[in-house]
Formats: C-alpha cells, sequence, structure tokens
C-alpha cells in the first residue's frame, strides 16, 4: 500500500502579490517617480503623505540654511532650527 502524498501543496501557483507602488510627480524636476523616491511628509494628504519634492531633488538643493528654508517652504513643512541641525548633521558626512 502506498502513503498518502500530499507534498504536491507547496505549489499553488496563485499568490498575486498586489506590491503596485503609488508614484506621483515631482513638483521641482517634474520626473514623475515611485513614491519611495520621496520623504515622507505624514499629514499631507494632498502629496499621499510625502513630499512634493523627490529626494534627488532635496538632496541636490538644500545645501545650506536658505536652501533648506526654501525647501520646508514647498514641501508643507514646519521649519526649525532643530530641523536644520538634524539636516546638517546628516550632510556633513562626508
Ligand atoms: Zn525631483
Amino acid at each position: 500500500m502506498s502513503e498518502k502524498t500530499y507534498e504536491k501543496f507547496a505549489i499553488t501557483g496563485n499568490q498575486k502579490q498586489t506590491t503596485k507602488e503609488l508614484s506621483k510627480i515631482c513638483v521641482k524636476c517634474k520626473e514623475p517617480k515611485k513614491i519611495s523616491l520621496f520623504y515622507k511628509n505624514n499629514g499631507w494628504d494632498a502629496q499621499s503623505n510625502h513630499d512634493a519634492w523627490c529626494k534627488e531633488c532635496v538632496s541636490g538643493h538644500c545645501t545650506n540654511k536658505d536652501s533648506l528654508r526654501e525647501y520646508c517652504w514647498y514641501n508643507n513643512r514646519k521649519w526649525s532650527d532643530e530641523f536644520y541641525d538634524k539636516s546638517r548633521d546628516k550632510a556633513d558626512y562626508n
């Protein structure tokens, strides 16, 4: 007598992963990009809770206090000196 074989259970072939990522157009460079290429901006519904500028534009733009302030203005962020210090610490790695 052969034993019952349930080994084939592993193959279902029907696992559709719906990882369709949102994308939006960067306000600055006007390129459509995946949402993961934007910094999170919680509470900004109009921009799907992300910045209006893509990460590339943000890091390319924010080189000093004035440009960082401008970034905050365009991306619905509250300006604070603390925010500036944090960003500067990150930028100081080079
Ligand atoms: Zn951009």
